[in-house]
């Protein structure tokens, strides 16, 4: 039996170094990808109106312009992933990117593993599958049931207080994608707490005793350091 033939997605990728844009064509066209190449921001945005890709790669510094910029262009009218290739290491960077509408970032050098795997998790977030919508959320054995918001690891139902199943249910929302920690503690403390990240790294803590196998090297409940954090929903 053959498998079922995977859909194509079209990317665009937003790049201005021509031997990083080659690599990840060569990369991408193996994996059946269709890649659309712009080397500036004004032709990757023209790009991404026209070609309407599945997802959109993008370097943060371009000749012309900022990703950043680009990401909040793109923003105004489209709900395509974006994924942040970028040099800068800067955590403000990062951040920056991921308020602006970004969905998730890697820092050169990635490997390119890492970059389908992410490209993956982000396509399948559009997509609706494994999505926010969906009232169970499932990864390795860590089960969120939002309908009757239950929690339960390996089989054992586990007792959240109010908040930190609040805190558990963003994160779920948003699976597979990094949450900067001005975003967890508008969502879960509200507008007013923003620069309160002892509340989040406190909470965060306590989740992670209750899911987590082992709490200090957690397989779910994953930090990005100096950005946020993300809930991991591949292993
Ligand atoms: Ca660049």
């Amino acid at each position: 039996m053959t498998p079922p033939a995977r859909p194509r997605h079209t990317v665009v990728l937003i790049e201005d170094e021509s031997q990083m844009r080659r690599f990840l064509r060569v990369a991408l066209d193996a994996e059946g990808y269709d890649v659309i190449e712009a080397a500036t921001a004004a032709e990757g945005l023209k790009q991404v109106a026209g070609y309407h890709p599945g997802l959109v790669l993008l370097d943060l510094g371009l000749p012309d312009g900022d990703g950043v910029d680009v990401t909040r262009q793109i923003r105004t009218w489209s709900d395509r992933p974006i994924i942040v290739l970028s040099a800068r290491g800067r955590d403000r960077d990062k951040i920056a990117a991921l308020d602006a509408g970004a969905d998730d970032y890697l820092t050169k050098p990635f490997s390119t593993g890492e970059l389908l795997a992410r490209m993956r998790v982000a396509l399948r977030r559009s997509e609706g599958r494994g999505s926010p919508d969906d009232a169970v959320f499932s990864v390795g054995d860590l089960v969120v049931d939002r309908a009757r918001r239950l929690v339960q690891v390996r089989g054992q139902e586990v007792h959240l207080t109010p908040t930190e199943y609040r805190l558990l249910a963003v994160l779920v929302q948003h699976a597979g994608k990094v949450l900067t920690q001005q975003h967890l503690l508008r969502e879960v403390w509200g507008p007013g707490r923003t620069t309160e990240a002892h509340y989040l790294r406190v909470y965060m803590q306590q989740l992670r005793t209750k899911l987590e196998a082992d709490p200090s090297r957690p397989r779910y409940l994953r930090t990005e350091p100096g950005v946020g954090y993300r809930l991991r929903v591949e292993e």
